[in-house]
């Protein structure tokens, strides 16, 4: 059983001043946590990075000026309310707005836990012929909420419409259901998918503290990387919880070691009611650079913001490049991770 208000809590945790004046506003996602991730949680610390995560505080109920609820300009990329169409090759479908945790740092808190439930089949189907009209379209993210709340049916029918509309279009798996409840991910799942591949899929997961790397959540994505559906993992870098060099560099290397491709650290969102979880870009970008002197470039994610006013991800990893020349052609001038500097010269024919 999941705990789902402060008063559940309170059994299980000793809520500090900041926690139990947290109230539930309009932007807020609602308070659930699993019991396998409240049984990660260390109830002596009340500055535990995983309580942070899951754990609301009256810093939520906080927004300062340079926040919207939808910075990433979401809503007018949509078609319909679910299937936001942003960049040419790729669509992300909102499968529910419904997750079986809710983390406190959502940058999708708009639609995030209102309670909405899983697409309609009318939904589905107008998805189906957006990508029969429009057959650039190569990539499904298949997010929400988390598309796992759906059953093994639900998912299985809304893939089976998907895949016949498109039977290439690879499908991202969004979800993170291997870190905040595992047991959902079973051999039945698995193998539901994999009736489905005339295109890949791919897991997406979201790891943000390496105590989260659980045998259990190890097993769970274990069965995807052992059925052929790689595995990828996009952290947020949060205050309190993961900013700083140490502690990415074990999560990095605890998902390669178990074959979870380190994919984006994201730059927290301009969201309202998350500025207490933003790390400057500044301190952001020192981590960044620590963590390419420390890293396998396997290892290594990269370092994203998705820009303010809908502008999209750039890559936010500071520049090696010091000079570059005035001609088309001519030397560049490199600095490396290590602060010596190189030269490379264009070829001049
Ligand atoms: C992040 C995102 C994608 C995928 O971007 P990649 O850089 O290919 O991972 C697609 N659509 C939307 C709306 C996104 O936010
Ligand atoms: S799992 Fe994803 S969609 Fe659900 S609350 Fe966390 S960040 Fe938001």
């Amino acid at each position: 059983m999941s705990v789902t208000s402060l008063e559940q809590l309170e059994k299980r945790l000793r809520l500090t001043k900041e926690e139990l004046s947290w109230k539930e506003g309009p932007l807020s996602v609602p308070l659930c946590i699993t019991e396998h991730y409240l049984g990660l949680i260390n109830p002596n610390d009340p500055a535990d990075p995983l309580r942070r995560q899951v754990v609301p505080t009256c810093h939520e109920n906080m927004s300062d000026d340079s926040e919207s609820p939808d910075p990433l300009e979401e809503v007018c990329h949509s078609q319909g309310e679910r299937l936001i169409h942003r960049y040419r090759s790729r669509v992300a479908f909102l499968a529910t707005d419904i997750c079986p945790m809710y983390c406190r740092h959502c940058f999708r808190r708009r639609f995030t836990g209102n309670m909405m439930g899983p697409a309609s089949e009318n939904d589905i189907q107008n998805v189906a012929s957006y990508l029969r009209d429009n057959p650039y379209i190569s990539e499904m993210l298949l997010t929400g909420g988390d598309p796992l709340t759906l059953s093994d049916a639900e998912l299985d029918h809304m893939i089976g419409i998907f895949r016949k509309a498109s039977p290439h279009l690879i499908i991202r798996i969004c979800t993170r259901y291997p870190v905040s409840q595992p047991e959902r991910i079973t051999e039945a799942l698995v193998a539901m998918f994999k009736r489905h591949s005339s295109a890949p899929f791919y897991l997406m997961t979201q790891f943000n503290h390496p105590r989260e790397l659980t045998p259990e959540s190890i097993r769970a994505v274990s069965l995807f990387v052992d059925a052929g559906i790689p595995a990828m993992n996009q952290s947020v870098l949060l205050k309190g919880v993961n900013d700083d060099a140490d502690t990415l560099e074990e999560l990095c290397n605890g998902l390669l070691f178990n074959r979870i491709k380190p994919y984006y650290l994201f730059q927290g969102d301009m969201v309202s009611g998350t500025s207490y979880f933003r790390v400057s870009l500044k301190k952001g970008m020192e981590i960044e650079q620590e963590l390419r002197r420390r890293l396998s470039g396997l290892a290594m994610p990269v370092y994203t913001a998705d820009l303010p006013d809908g502008g999209g991800k750039v890559p936010l990893c500071g520049s090696y490049i010091v000079k570059s020349p005035d001609k088309e052609k001519g030397s560049w001038l490199f600095r490396t991770p290590d602060g010596e500097t190189r030269v490379i010269t264009d070829p001049q024919s």
